[in-house]
């Protein structure tokens, strides 16, 4: 399965071309040219800005996995209002709508796992919106973590800089959860819009990784 589908048309800036591709997901962000985007199933949208769900007209035949309190904040005119362009979503758009329940996962409060091997996870990462959801990929003995636009960049997490775009939610709660969790396990962070994302897969790069390097 998916998460994202990239914006509608590709960018021309190449570096912003994100394609993470595990064994149980596939994470898809930014440019990715649909081309590449129609060949798996869409499993998900960590959440309904435009770079992350405008292709999602090329998956009409997909179930596709979105938070309630996401959609509720997008829809209709307020959401227009709140910069999300939803009279381009296609019509027969009806997400199957997400509440997670009270599962702890790790330091997050709630969680629903996707896969009978239980190896995907969602989890909520609410702050730069609100009911955004971060994917968690248990991948042999690492986990991978598909951060929507939980931060700018690895760093910013590391730094508490936040991409915060909605007042309904500090992400400093969702930053200190990934942090901890990134403690307790073996984590590759990817955040969309950081120009690292897809050299740390590639890499296999944890974040404790990046912490060490920063203190050496
Ligand atoms: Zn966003």
């Amino acid at each position: 399965m998916r998460f994202d589908t990239s914006a509608s048309k590709p960018r021309r800036d190449a570096s912003m071309i994100c394609r993470a591709t595990l064994s149980s997901a596939s994470y898809f962000c930014r440019s990715t040219p649909p081309s590449i985007a129609v060949r798996l199933p869409l499993g998900g949208l960590t959440h309904l800005h435009t770079d992350h769900a405008g292709g999602v007209h090329h998956f009409p035949d997909n179930e596709i996995l979105v938070s309630r309190a996401e959609l509720d904040y997008a829809a209709g005119l307020r959401g227009r209002f709140r910069g999300y362009p939803n009279k381009r979503w296609p019509a027969w758009f009806r997400p199957t709508l997400v509440d997670l329940p009270a599962v702890p996962f790790g330091p997050f409060p709630a969680s629903m796992t996707l896969t009978e091997a239980g190896d995907v996870t969602l989890v909520p990462v609410p702050g730069h919106s609100p009911g955004q959801l971060a994917v968690v990929v248990e991948d042999v003995d690492q986990a991978v973590l598909l951060a929507g636009d939980s931060s700018y960049s690895q760093d910013a997490l590391l730094r508490w800089s936040s991409t915060a775009s909605a007042p309904t939610r500090p992400p400093r709660l969702t930053h200190q959860r990934i942090r901890a969790y990134t403690a307790q396990t073996p984590t590759v962070y990817l955040p969309a819009p950081d120009p690292e994302t897809a050299a740390r897969l590639v890499e296999r790069r944890t974040i404790e990784a990046a912490r060490e390097m920063a203190i050496a």
